[in-house]
């Protein structure tokens, strides 16, 4: 069975709409999808209902962002029930301050001489409250400004750069709440990409596990072999199960297709055996 259990769709800052992303997971071999939106549950019915037509088992997700000794981190809550009172509150408790975080990028780079681009970018969102770094990315490819959205990330929009503004998220202990209270299991994502130490991750994980955290992305786009071992042994350390997923974005984008990755280690705990997949 070949599991993908982090993508995003056309309802945050992906480029396909979640139909359309159900329908390429399963040309792609994929048995088992979560969409992963960032902070936003808004695509999980459409993603549902075109997995009822496919042999394709469909895991409602969500990636949430939180602020974590100062810096960004995204927590993955797989196996939630959206119309979680606790969870949906939560949300848009995050996606509240995405708005006036894109008026200040946009004001970062109009000292650069990029105008205009708060209202370009939120034409790239279904839903401005999603507004991410990515849509501003996209506006300023197709202005010219880089070759594509990876470039406008090292050089405007990345930790460091001159149009960096962080985006407030939640605690970590409240995201993790919020994931366990709608029924889900919460995976720290993408762990490489944090630039912590070994000791660091070991802090994370640790915290992370004492408010209830379950499984860590082992697998990922962003992860190098090195990253992938570091995480698989961190995992069997600390008794996290583990997860896979290509936090595919959009095909002119991301390097990794959706279902593209080698399947996970066999002698690790795979995330699943805590899901309940309904077989249909
Ligand atoms: P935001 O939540 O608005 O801070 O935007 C974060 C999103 O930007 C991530 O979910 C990625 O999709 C994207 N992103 C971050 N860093 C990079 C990068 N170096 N290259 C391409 N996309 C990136
Ligand atoms: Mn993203
Ligand atoms: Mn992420
Ligand atoms: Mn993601």
């Amino acid at each position: 069975m070949k599991f993908d259990l982090h993508c995003h769709s056309s309802a945050s800052d992906g480029t396909l709409a979640p139909a359309e992303l159900v329908r390429r997971a399963h040309k792609n071999g994929v048995d088992v999808l979560a969409l992963t939106d960032h902070d936003v549950t808004d695509g999980l019915a459409e993603a549902a209902a075109a997995a009822a037509d496919l042999p394709l088992r469909f895991v409602s997700g969500v990636e949430i962002s939180v602020t974590w000794c100062g810096k960004t981190i995204h927590i993955v809550g797989l196996g939630i029930d959206s119309e979680n009172l606790a969870l949906a509150a939560g949300l848009a408790s995050v996606r509240d301050s995405r708005v006036s975080r894109g008026r200040l990028i946009a004001a970062e780079l109009a000292k650069l001489g990029i105008e205009g681009s708060f209202e370009a970018a939120l034409a790239y969102t279904r839903n401005p409250q999603t507004l991410s770094r990515t849509h501003f990315a996209r506006h300023l490819v197709e202005k010219g400004y880089a070759r594509d959205v990876r470039s406008v990330f090292h050089q405007y929009l990345g930790e460091g750069k001159p149009g960096y503004v962080p985006h407030q998220g939640a605690t970590l202990d409240k995201a993790v709440a919020w994931i366990d209270a709608s029924g889900g299991v919460a995976v720290i994502a993408h762990p490489g990409r944090y630039g912590h130490s070994r000791n660091q991750a070991g802090v994370l994980i640790r915290e992370f596990r004492d408010c209830g955290g379950k499984g860590i992305e082992v697998l990922t786009a962003s992860h190098t072999a090195d990253q992938a071992r570091l995480y698989a042994e961190l995992s069997r350390k600390y008794g996290l199960a583990a997860s896979c997923g290509s936090d595919f974005h959009s095909p002119g984008e991301s390097r990794v297709d959706l279902g593209a990755l080698a399947p996970l280690p066999s002698d690790l705990k795979p995330i699943w055996e805590l899901l309940e997949i309904d077989p249909h």
